[in-house]
């Protein structure tokens, strides 16, 4: 790492991911070393045990850490487990308050195995500061946000929350996995720790799981470490080359994802056979001005309501392009069914509740070409009826 204060593009190159100390590679090398020979009895070196610590790893760990602005950077094995390491600071009789729309892991983490460690929480709808503020309690340690968030896009006012959680003496959580520190950087807006499913756009292929966290302040940060250490979910060497590899081209998929996405999100909004598009690139999503303020864009990834599943059914029949899949952030773009993937776990009755109709379909923009991707709906689109109540948009 240099003191030149290069631009976050130049920085996903030029980063202690550089070049190999030992023997100038370009590539890091991939350390499988489980332990590590101690050449002297008093003194040990600064490599004993790879749960505590690899050279591999630690270059994942310095490039999170550097390009979210913070001092510490941890990685784990999925998304799931630096989340769960996270929340690991807390103790029984704790509180943590959580946007309602969180991902569903975290949902089902918090709800079924927090609640066994005594640890309470609820939900609260995030972008509504007058309701944060309503409930945080004595014991709240922690809020928790997720921005923008799933399946609806819809934007919470970091600056905003953290002022609540600092006037109450909590911690600040932030999930960063749509936008990535390419677009939106939660360290510099006061957030305690940074989360990230690196499994998405920060590996950006399809083709490992990762999780990711970061902090800014170091005593904040040496606790996590022995969390990390203590629990043991770290990320294997294999998979942490992985993440480095595609932490290198994050900038050119998240540009070109992005206004992808932004010229689909048009597309879409002057379909008639879409009732309602939900990305903040769009001027009137409610949380377009706050996402201008807070971050350098909308994201690559945007959700759209057709009138019913049959509609649903029938897109999926003639779409040709996108993977339809859970997961999102990659190369290829990828159609979710939030009804049936990442909402499947909640009654109808609480998809309901949050909106989450059989006609909401969510879109992770990858780097086809946007000109073949319109087309690709247009031609599906027009399979559909035209839907019988035309709804406010
Ligand atoms: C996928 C995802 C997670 C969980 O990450 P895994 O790597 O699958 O464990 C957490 N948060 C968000 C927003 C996600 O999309």
């Amino acid at each position: 790492m240099s003191d030149n204060n290069w631009s976050f593009q130049t920085k996903l190159l030029h980063n202690d991911a550089k070049v190999d100390r030992a023997t100038g590679g370009v590539s890091v090398p991939i350390n499988h070393s489980s332990t590590f020979h101690q050449f002297d009895v008093e003194e040990f070196g600064k490599y004993d045990y790879s749960r505590s610590g690899n050279p591999t790893r630690e270059t994942v760990e310095n490039a999170i850490a550097e390009l979210e602005d913070g001092t510490r950077g941890f990685a784990f094995s999925s998304g799931m487990a630096a989340i769960s390491t996270a929340f690991l600071l807390l103790s029984q009789g704790d509180h943590v308050l959580v946007t309602e729309d969180v991902y569903g892991g975290t949902f089902r983490m918090v709800t079924e195995v927090l609640t066994r460690f005594g640890i309470e929480h609820s939900f609260v709808d995030m972008t509504d500061l007058d309701a944060v503020r309503a409930k945080v309690q004595p014991n709240t340690k922690v809020i928790y946000m997720e921005t923008p968030s799933n399946p609806f896009l819809k934007v919470t006012d970091i600056r905003g929350v953290v002022e609540i959680a600092k006037e109450n003496d909590c911690l600040t959580f932030l999930d960063n996995t749509f936008l990535t520190p390419a677009l939106q950087r939660p360290l510099n807006l006061g957030v305690d720790i940074v989360l990230h499913s690196a499994t998405k756009f920060l590996a950006g292929h399809s083709d490992v799981l990762a999780g990711l966290a970061a902090v800014k302040d170091p005593e904040l940060g040496q606790r996590l470490y022995k969390l990390q250490n203590a629990f043991g979910a770290v990320l294997g060497v294999q998979d942490a080359w992985l993440v480095l590899r595609g932490i290198k081209t994050l900038h050119v998929r998240m540009e070109h994802s992005s206004k992808s996405a932004q010229k689909i999100a048009e597309f879409l909004s002057k379909n008639d056979k879409v009732l309602e598009v939900y990305y903040p690139g769009l001027k009137d999503h409610p949380g377009y001005d706050i996402q201008n303020v807070q971050a350098d864009g909308p994201g690559a990834v945007l959700s759209f309501k057709l009138e019913d599943g049959e509609a649903v059914k029938t897109l999926h029949k003639h779409l040709e392009l996108p993977v339809f899949a859970v997961s999102l952030g990659a190369v290829e773009t990828i159609l979710s069914y939030p009804a049936k993937m990442s909402h499947a776990a909640m009654t109808q009755e609480a998809r309901d509740a949050r909106g989450i109709t059989d006609g909401v379909l969510r879109l992770s923009v990858g780097l086809e070409n946007v000109d073949d991707l319109i087309r690709d709906l247009d031609n599906a689109l027009a399979k559909l009826p035209q839907p019988k109540k035309n709804l406010v948009r």
